[in-house]
């Protein structure tokens, strides 16, 4: 098959975020099997030397945008059997940031899309798929619908559209973007290009590309409703029949504790006595109690609102009060900074916070610790719980998007789980659960090693999700027919069994604990599956959930007084 992906940013060549973590990975699984697979990104002054020096030159034309004729250069490079595009305009991307300060971006950005397109027949490549990526590549599906369909080479080329992250979305005014990409007037109403009054790139893939994916099947459900839907929530409703969610996959050669030449020494599940070593370095490093008893919980990411660093504020002095340490390595607003920065100063020899990127260090803390605290207000994939699992470092999530698709919270009647987790966004359910695993910690340590090893033996290649988007590919061609994603999935009978008993209602005596803790790893899979129907109708129903998950009781200052 013929796949072209666009995309904004692509390891190893230019990344700030996730985004270019997945499409730097998947273009490569594809490929291996076979698969033509090409990646057209824009040229920044920021791609370094090491792959502009060994780029061709494909080809190069001239753009209308509107008044102004520019200039768009093809550059070539072929990497791990992947051939990627780079469209050069030195005015556009020859800048010394990536994003988001010239006021532009709708310029660049449709000058982007634009130059994806016509560059297909310069370079006689006639993809199966366009598989865009995010706002940056929103109008891409819109574009070759509204003005390249009619024409013969572009009729059979079909659209896949991956959210990322649904807050970022390219707003901009319709004027503007008219100017640039020339669409008359009766395009701006509401089931087409406008959006609440403007110009929004994301939306127009949302109406026009053939198939919509995001990065995980909760995710996929929970942007469906007012609370995650970032005002889209209608649009996906509607679209929900084509809206798949498709979990990412982790580099894992680069997330392994048995080879990491960035511990201190390492491990592997059968003998995890390297991750002590790790732990003791990591106190050390860390200015902390070198301790081995004491358990450090762990936090790597951006210091945002998004990551429910509000929770660990509103607890902080009640988590403190447990015997435990606590790290935090991330960068971001400063409220965050602040709070961490305290702590670090309140609790000396305990609480330890870095402030800056630091892709070593954070390995040394995904291997050092004994739990990795994740409670995202949202999460549409998260790699950092994949990545602590897979070091056999307990996560402990809030439930939602790709936190509940690959943490499973530990049930003592069943055995079954892979981490712990809760439901509300409440700082003291999360406390709560905090406190359930350090009870594991301390006093049933065959329990805890197996949360260990269960997480380090759980599946987080790229493959599995390169073969769902491959299917869905072959959906889209018409090879096969695809599941319609708003019907629940068909889970064995036993297993939805099992995952629909609620633990609190269980009797002890169906499945006493000492049996459950017993339970041999191989009994229970590896990676969690959910049924996830199930689980929404009975936690949340879209339309009868609270429009806001609710707030934690205790008032901050009062936490932080006593
Ligand atoms: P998001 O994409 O929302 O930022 P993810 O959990 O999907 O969150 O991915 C974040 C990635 O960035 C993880 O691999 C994490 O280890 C890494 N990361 C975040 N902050 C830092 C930092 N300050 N130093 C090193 N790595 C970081």
């Amino acid at each position: 098959m013929k796949i072209l992906f666009t995309a904004s940013e692509c390891v190893p060549f230019v990344k700030t975020g996730g985004l270019a973590d997945v499409v730097g990975a998947l273009a490569p699984v594809l490929a291996r099997q076979g698969h033509d697979v090409r990646v057209m990104l824009p040229l920044y002054g920021q791609v370094p030397e090491e792959y502009t020096a060994r780029m061709s030159h494909a080809t190069d034309f001239e753009i209308t945008l509107g008044w102004r004729r520019q200039y768009c250069g093809i550059e070539q490079l072929v990497l791990d059997g992947v051939t990627y595009y780079f469209v050069d305009n030195k005015f556009y991307f020859g800048r010394s940031y990536i994003y988001g300060l010239g006021g532009d971006e709708y310029e660049r950005y449709g000058f982007f899309c634009r130059a994806a397109l016509n560059a297909l027949t310069k370079l006689d490549f006639q993809p199966d798929v366009i598989h865009a990526h995010d706002w940056q590549s929103g109008m891409i599906p819109a574009l070759l619908k509204i003005q390249y369909a009619h024409l013969p080479f572009y009729s059979g080329i079909k659209t896949i559209f991956t959210i990322h992250n649904l807050q970022y979305q390219g707003i901009f005014g319709i004027r503007e973007v008219q100017d640039v990409l020339g669409l008359g007037d009766s395009l701006w109403t509401n089931d087409k290009l406008e959006c609440f009054g403007c110009a929004n790139y994301l939306k127009a893939a949302l109406v026009y590309a053939d198939l919509i994916t995001t990065v995980s099947p909760s995710y996929a459900e929970e942007i469906q409703s007012a609370y995650y839907g970032e005002r889209l929530d209608g649009l996906l409703r509607a679209r929900k029949h084509q809206l798949y969610g498709v979990i990412n996959g982790l580099d894992i050669v680069d997330y392994d504790p048995t080879t990491d030449k960035r511990i201190a020494s390492t491990y592997s599940a059968d003998d995890l006595s390297g991750k002590a070593a790790c732990k003791k370095a990591l106190q050390e490093e860390l200015g902390l109690e070198v301790n081995p008893d004491l358990p450090i919980i762990g936090m790597v990411g951006r210091l945002s609102s998004q990551k429910g660093l509000d929770l660990v504020d509103y607890i902080i002095t009640d988590l403190m009060a447990e015997r435990v340490q606590f790290v935090v390595l991330g960068m971001g607003e400063s409220r965050y900074v602040n709070l961490f920065s305290w702590a670090e100063g309140e609790y000396r020899g305990r609480v330890a916070a870095r402030f800056t990127m630091d892709a070593g260090l954070a390995h040394r803390i995904y291997a050092g610790c004994d739990m990795f605290l994740m409670p995202s207000q949202f999460e549409p994939c998260g790699l950092s719980q994949m990545i602590a699992m897979r070091y056999g470092t307990v996560p402990i999530v809030r439930e939602t998007g790709g936190l509940r698709d690959t943490v499973l919270s530990y049930n003592e009647y069943t055995g079954a789980g892979n981490g712990f987790s809760f439901f509300n966004y409440n700082a003291h359910d999360m406390l709560h659960v905090i406190q359930r695993a350090l009870g594991y910690y301390r006093d049933n340590k065959d329990v805890w090693t197996l949360l260990q090893k269960r997480g380090m033996e759980g599946d987080y290649s790229w493959d599995r999700s390169a073969a769902k988007y491959v299917e869905l590919y072959r959906g889209l061609i018409g090879e096969i027919a695809l599941r319609d994603p708003s019907e629940p999935e068909d889970i064995p009978e036993a297993e939805a069994a099992v995952e629909e008993t609620p633990a609190a209602e269980t009797p002890a005596e169906e499945a006493p604990a000492a049996e459950a803790a017993a339970a041999p790893v191989e009994e229970a899979p590896a990676k969690p599956k959910r049924t996830r129907k199930a689980k929404s109708t009975e936690e949340a129903p879209a339309e009868e959930a609270p429009a806001k998950p609710k707030r934690t009781r205790k008032p901050k200052a009062e936490t932080k007084a006593e």
